[in-house]
């Protein structure tokens, strides 16, 4: 029987990404698509998978044999603070709905995507595989870290009781084009890509959140979609891959900054808001897994410099501005909910 890919969030910052590499790496090498595969990326308006008959019907219409499950809830550490109640129960939902309906319809494998943000707050670096479940997560984003961490439990419940082959995928901070540029409520490197540009634009000083001293491991989400189809067809154990550069590649929000201005073009005032929160610190995540296996089975992994993901990621921003996502959706749908 021919594959059947379904990508759950299939057109968000990581779902864009696979299907770019999908369609651009060579027809049956390691990254491309293989003859007969049929790779399906769904939205949320096909069907919201917080609810179980919408869930049960999407996998009726496509019948998938493989999972890549994306879909989330996801923010950056301003909306995590704010919405924390949210993002326990719509992940929750999501979660237990697509793991259910995959194992109830027999899908051969399932990948879900963690975060690093479930790893415990007060663990000794860095961060390993094991040690998930060590320790509570960090304040400034337990629910979305506790219905994370779930889906671990999950895969191992799913194996132990039914056999199922469902694993997870546990990446560091992404960022590329097609991301999430919300002002208040993206990660630190859309916000900021976002927030340069209006400062330039408008002459006005580009301000950062927080100290800028706080250390983070970005991956590009061109690399990470690799690493989610190399998962797929060469990986098939229940614990989780942690998909990261090294441990020791992380860097501060002002370097972030930096490199962003320098990206832009800008040559204003650059300021650091200090009434802002800095979140965890640091959460140096150890990549050493993912690299051994990669390598086991073929090529090493080759990771694009940051500096050039960085600078795609801008120009697509600027070419993209009015197609991109920029919190411009919200305004609109607040201004039809006035209507
Ligand atoms: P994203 O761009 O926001 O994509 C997430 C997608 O999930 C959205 O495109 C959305 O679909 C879909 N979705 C949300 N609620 C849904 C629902 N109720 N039903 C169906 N689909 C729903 O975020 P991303 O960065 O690609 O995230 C992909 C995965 O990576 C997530 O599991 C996230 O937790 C994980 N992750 C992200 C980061 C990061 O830095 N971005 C870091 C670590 C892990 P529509 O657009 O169609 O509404
Ligand atoms: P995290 O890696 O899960 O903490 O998530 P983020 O991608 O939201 O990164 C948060 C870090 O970036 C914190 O230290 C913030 O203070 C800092 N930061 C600076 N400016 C911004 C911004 O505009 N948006 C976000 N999300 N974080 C910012």
């Amino acid at each position: 029987m021919p594959n059947v890919i379904l990508v759950t969030g299939g057109h968000g910052l990581v779902g864009k990404a696979i299907k770019h590499v999908i369609d651009t790496e060579p027809v049956g090498s390691r990254y491309g698509r293989k003859e007969g595969e049929t790779w399906v990326f769904a939205t949320s308006k096909e069907a919201d998978l917080r609810d179980e008959a919408q869930t049960k019907a999407l996998f009726e219409k496509y019948k998938p044999t493989h999972v890549i499950h994306l879909a989330a809830l996801v923010g950056g550490l301003f909306m995590n603070m704010k919405y924390k109640l949210s993002f326990l129960r719509d992940n929750i939902l999501i979660n237990s709905n697509v793991l259910h309906t995959s194992y109830e319809t027999h899908v051969d494998k399932v990948i879900s995507c963690l975060s690093t943000c479930v790893f415990p707050a007060n663990i000794d670096p860095p961060l390993v595989e094991s040690k998930i479940h060590l320790g509570p997560p960090h304040e400034s984003n337990f629910g979305y870290a506790h219905a994370k961490r779930l889906v671990d439990i999950a895969n191992h419940a799913y194996k132990e009781e039914h056999g199922c082959n469902f694993t997870a995928a546990i990446p560091t901070n992404i960022f590329g084009p097609y991301d999430n540029f919300d002002l208040d409520d993206s990660h630190v490197i859309p916000g900021l890509i976002h927030k340069c540009y209006l400062a330039k634009k408008n002459g006005t000083p580009f301000t950062v959140a927080g100290t800028g001293n706080p250390l983070r491991q970005f991956v590009y989400s061109y690399d990470l979609a690799k690493m989610f189809i190399w998962q797929l067809r060469e990986y098939d154990d229940v614990e989780p891959i942690i998909f990261s550069v090294g441990e020791n590649e992380d860097i501060s929000i002002r370097s972030v900054a930096e490199a962003i201005v320098k990206a832009i073009g800008f040559e204003g005032e650059v300021k650091f808001d200090t009434t802002k929160a800095d979140g965890q610190y640091r959460k140096p995540a150890s990549n050493e897994k993912l690299l051994s296996l990669i390598k086991a089975g073929g090529d090493p992994f080759v990771f694009t410099p940051f500096d050039s993901a960085l600078n795609d990621t801008v120009k697509w921003f600027v070419e993209n501005y009015d197609n991109a996502r920029t919190g411009k959706e919200k305004l609109a749908a607040a201004g039809a909910a006035r209507a």
